[in-house]
């Protein structure tokens, strides 16, 4: 099932939903912000098309990575460099390779950074494109769901 990680408009906090036609509405447990959601056939369906929460149709997805997970072995790899002459990172850039590309992807709004998991549709996603990002997020354009075209 599709699972949503809205980030709050209010605090910044994140909360998970899962697609419900008859829920309109998230609390934020944080601050008690209450944000409007529009949840479809399609999301239940696990399907993105539209985001619930801001109704745009640009997505992009990228590599499910934990980044706290990924700063802390990439500075133990550092220290332990020193002892091993830099073989730590090497093994570090190994384990990347191996492991970490082979994570699940995660979908993300351009508009309103709403995270996407377990979709179904996730290979019509397209890759992060930097000028859609600045077109969206500094002139608000909207592309509905279109790549960019010159
Ligand atoms: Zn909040
Ligand atoms: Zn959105």
């Amino acid at each position: 099932m599709m699972s949503v990680q809205i980030t709050c408009s209010q605090c910044g906090s994140s909360i998970e939903v899962h697609p419900d036609m008859k829920a309109d509405k998230v609390h934020c447990e944080i601050c008690q912000h209450v944000q409007d959601v529009k949840f479809n056939a399609d999301h239940e369906a696990g399907v993105l098309k539209e985001c619930p929460v801001c109704s745009r149709q640009d997505f992009y997805k990228q590599k499910d990575f934990n980044r706290k997970i990924g700063v802390a072995l990439f500075i133990l790899a550092a220290i332990l460099s020193i002892w091993t002459y830099g073989l730590s990172l090497v093994a570090l850039y190994l384990v990347d390779l191996f492991l970490f590309r082979k994570l699940a992807m995660v979908a993300i709004c351009y508009k309103c950074k709403t995270n996407f998991r377990s979709l179904t549709n996730m290979s019509e996603i397209r890759d992060y494109d930097h000028e859609m990002n600045d077109r969206i997020v500094y002139s608000d354009h909207d592309f509905k769901g279109k790549p960019l075209s010159h």
